[in-house]
């Protein structure tokens, strides 16, 4: 069917995303939202619960824009919890609609609860509005999709956006299972594909492929936090979209959970670092001379990442280097970069070169395994790069001017402060 101008959203719906978008933010919270998104008229005033036509789609898509934008970098996290909270209601106050009054759920096997609960919600939608069209797709894995969808009407992005389905889907299996899934929207028609589509994956599932992997752990190493290879996993799929990410695992040979972060955070750091290094080097296969840009772009992001999820420990240091004199922050950002990036201590260091500044990365588990005729740490030079944009507000220079995959005994990055 796809999106048109005249789609619109039925008031029991409108009531359900205003009443859990205000459970979330609070009142001042969803009020602001309304305000940015030309909903005023529902301050103090939600629509009745019944079927009439409440708002344009177009409109209702406008909102979960205004929250996105009310929150920044947290607004997905905080869309998925509106989503979660909108399940909930729905339970609570739309039973009937939802077709899921006295369900008997427990004797039948997961994938069927699962099945289940999602053809409810998809049934629960088409009901409330015929111009609706929403069904479930019976694969290896469970798809549930929208050609309609709602958040994302008239909107474009790069990255899926539909966080609010997210938290839904999310917390409707869990519902119907008493587990937790992670809900990945593979597809999105803000990036221009014909349908909004997501999948269900079952963290136990990936845990369990994992231990079939496991290696004896190999004394003095180089590691890398599993935390950080998923975040740089988290960081791919955004990045990229996860359906690239797919064809660069596939290509690689690689195995598809790779593009879940869930699957390293159960890896000893040994493993993590041989990961990390082999995902890279699919990465630069896959990419080819367009690899380097693509590379740093990444390592950008996953800098930007780490700090947003850092301990508050870490924020509040990031929180002093900002503080200080403009020359004396980049040395102060390093250093944390260095100290986050390291598995043991040391791993990284900074050094000055007066007035040059020279960032060492003695274990660099990106070239484990790895060699080449050029410098491959395009991954650590897009962090380094990006930490000293967020240090200084301004870009500096910066080379891999040794590196291990060409044999030298550390990677040693080169910023050039003086001309
Ligand atoms: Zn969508
Ligand atoms: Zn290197």
């Amino acid at each position: 069917m796809a999106h048109r101008d005249d789609d619109v959203i039925v008031n029991a719906l409108v009531r359900q995303a205003l009443s859990s978008t205000q459970e979330v933010m609070g009142e001042n919270g969803l009020n602001a939202v309304l305000r940015a998104s030309g909903l005023e008229r529902f301050i103090g005033n939600f629509p009745p619960n019944d079927l009439a036509p409440g708002i344009k789609t177009a409109d209702y898509a406008r909102l979960n824009q205004a929250i996105e934008d009310f929150y920044g970098r947290a607004g997905r996290g905080m869309l998925r919890r509106i989503g979660k909270a909108s399940f909930q209601y729905g339970v609570r106050e739309q039973a009937a609609l939802l077709g899921i009054a006295g369900a008997a759920l427990k004797l039948l096997p997961e994938k069927q609860r699962i099945k289940f609960i999602l053809n409810s919600m998809a049934g629960a939608l088409k009901k409330s509005n015929p111009n609706v069209n929403a069904w479930v797709e019976d694969g290896e894995r469970l798809a549930y999709i929208e050609d309609t969808c709602g958040i994302c009407h008239s909107r474009t992005s790069a990255e899926p956006i539909c966080h609010l389905y997210v938290g839904s889907i999310g917390e409707a299996v869990h519902w119907a299972t008493g587990k937790s899934f992670r809900i990945t929207e593979t597809q999105c028609m803000a990036k221009g594909d014909p349908y909004c589509r997501f999948t269900a994956w079952q963290r136990a599932i990936l845990i369990a492929a994992l231990k079939l992997v496991r290696q004896p752990v190999i004394e003095n190493a180089v590691g890398f936090s599993p935390k950080i290879m998923c975040d740089f996993a988290e960081t791919l799929s955004d990045s990229l979209s996860y359906d690239t990410l797919s064809a660069v695992l596939d290509k690689a040979g690689l195995p598809i959970a790779w593009a879940n972060c869930e699957y390293f955070t159960a890896l000893d750091d040994v493993q993590s670092a041989q990961f990390y290094s082999r995902l890279q080097a699919a990465l630069r296969t896959y990419y080819g001379r367009g690899a380097r840009g693509i590379l740093l772009r990444i390592g950008g992001n996953l800098w930007q990442r780490l700090l947003n999820q850092a301990a508050i420990g870490i924020k509040a240091q990031a929180a002093i280097i900002r503080g200080l004199p403009i020359t004396l922050r980049r040395k102060r950002a390093l250093d944390l970069l260095a100290r986050l990036l390291s598995d043991k201590p040391g791993d990284s260091t900074v050094h000055t070169l007066d007035p040059d500044l020279i960032f060492v990365d003695h274990a660099s588990p990106t070239t484990l395994g790895q060699s080449d005729v050029a410098p491959v740490c395009f991954v650590t030079l897009g962090m380094i790069r990006e930490c000293l944009y967020w240090a200084t507000g301004y870009e500096h220079d910066i080379e891999e001017i040794s590196c291990r995959a060409r044999g030298a005994k550390d990677c040693e990055f080169k910023i050039t402060i003086g001309g």
